[in-house]
């Protein structure tokens, strides 16, 4: 049996696996019960935050990498909307409120590499500056304010992708607009938030 999973979550019969999608999977027998695994998946998300030209980051002050510096970020909820979530982790990491803007970017780690057991996606984000004054009195932190990529260089241990993330949202900050919130016409299902090109839709 192959991985973690011994047991159907759903009804406790012993996994066997069972061909779908053109591949094994590990599935419950139980045709009723139709269970199947398609693995572990996580979403990240971080924030760049820029005031006067300057981009909030703050100093881990956890494992691992502690003592590094990056954006603020983190783990979306399975319930939570994904701009909430990154609005949280901003607040909670940093002080700051910020507002959600537009999406700079992503990254898409395969699970088993450096992105640890699940295979995730981590959303950038590009957050307009809204009040407060960086803190580090999260447990998770150890260090925040707004640094300019020139200061930045000065510090050592500042991940290489939140740089790129910080490059990006700069870029965009001179009239490049990323992935905007938008709107679908006619009804959406609760919960879901999506992004495009191009700006705002507007609904006749
Ligand atoms: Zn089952």
């Amino acid at each position: 049996m192959p991985g973690p999973w011994r047991y159907c979550p759903n009804c406790s019969m012993p996994l066997t696996t069972k061909m779908d999608g053109g591949r094994d999977r590990i599935a419950c027998p139980d045709e009723s019960c139709g269970f199947i695994h398609f693995g572990n998946f996580s979403i990240g998300c971080a924030g760049v935050v820029i005031r006067d030209g300057k981009a909030l980051i703050v100093q881990r002050g956890i494992e691992p990498f502690r003592g590094s510096w990056q954006i603020p970020g983190g783990y979306a909820e399975a319930d939570e909307p994904i701009l909430e979530a990154v609005e949280r982790e901003v607040r909670e990491e940093s002080g700051v409120i910020a507002k959600v803007r537009d999406v700079v970017g992503f990254r898409h780690s395969v699970g088993g590499s450096i992105g640890g057991p699940a295979t995730n996606i981590y959303l950038v984000f590009r957050l307009d500056y809204v009040s407060g004054e960086p803190s580090d009195e999260d447990s998770e932190v150890m260090g925040a304010g707004f640094f300019s990529l020139e200061e930045m260089e000065e510090i050592p241990g500042v991940q290489g992708l939140s740089k790129w993330a910080i490059a990006k949202a700069m870029t965009a900050d001179e009239g490049i607009p990323g992935l905007t919130p938008d709107t679908l016409a006619g009804p959406v299902r609760p919960g879901f938030s999506i992004f495009g090109v191009g700006g705002f839709t507007e609904q006749a």
